[in-house]
């Protein structure tokens, strides 16, 4: 573990926000550091790397954060706490199917795509909110606990703080429909742009090269 890095972040956060610990690409060993640091939550994008991991101490919750195929739904439900990457209702289907068989309620965050200049869409439009998450919102075995999203991939800080006011602005629209109680989770800001992210009122960061490399 980078122990400096480690604990700006921590500091950083706060009371305000948690650390979710992007282990993606990371081995045990460097998984291991910050379980033994205290850290819990970690996140994985890949479910093949994930069900490599799954040995390790069993208190970890596991977050899905990457893109989700349908296919591998069913191999990772086991293990994963909450899947911030819903992004379809296709996809919110599967994982109520697969959570059914196994008497599960699923945690999971609806992703938006907010930076509309990137090519690289992942996410669900946002001029379709309402009607999406209240989709989402009638399977039995899904907990739809709030929103995930991506900053625009671009050094300028303003436009960033533009992009994540707005997703801020979208998660008070949802707690004022659903409360405050069922829609409690803001995930966004990674390792480039988590100060700001946690300025727009993030309550999740998802940190992973700045807590395993140095600078
Ligand atoms: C990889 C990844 C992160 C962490 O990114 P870093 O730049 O390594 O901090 C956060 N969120 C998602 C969805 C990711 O895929």
């Amino acid at each position: 573990m980078i122990q400096a890095h480690y604990e700006k972040v921590k500091k950083a956060c706060d009371e305000q926000a948690r650390l979710c610990v992007v282990s993606k690409k990371r081995s045990k060993e460097e998984i291991m550091s910050y379980y033994d640091a205290g850290e819990r939550i970690f996140g994985e994008n890949h479910a093949q790397e994930l069900l490599g991991k799954i040995d390790l101490p069993a208190d970890i919750q596991w977050q899905f954060i990457g893109h989700l195929q349908r296919n591998k739904v069913k191999s990772i439900v086991p293990y994963v706490s909450c899947i911030q990457s819903l992004d379809s209702l296709e996809l919110a289907k599967e994982i109520d199917k697969q959570c059914a068989k196994l008497n599960k309620t699923m945690d999971v965050l609806c992703e938006f795509h907010m930076a509309d200049e990137d090519e690289n869409k992942s996410g669900h439009d946002p001029a379709d909110v309402d009607a999406f998450v209240k989709s989402c919102m009638q399977f039995a075995h899904l907990n739809v606990c709030g929103i995930m999203a991506m900053g625009p991939h671009t050094n300028d800080t303003e436009r960033i703080r533009d992009v994540f006011m707005k997703t801020h602005a979208l998660y008070v629209h949802l707690q004022s429909l659903y409360g405050a109680s069922q829609i409690h989770t803001l995930s966004m800001g990674m390792s480039s742009d988590y100060e700001i992210a946690l300025a727009c009122g993030s309550n999740m960061v998802r940190v992973g090269t700045y807590l395993f490399k140095e600078d």
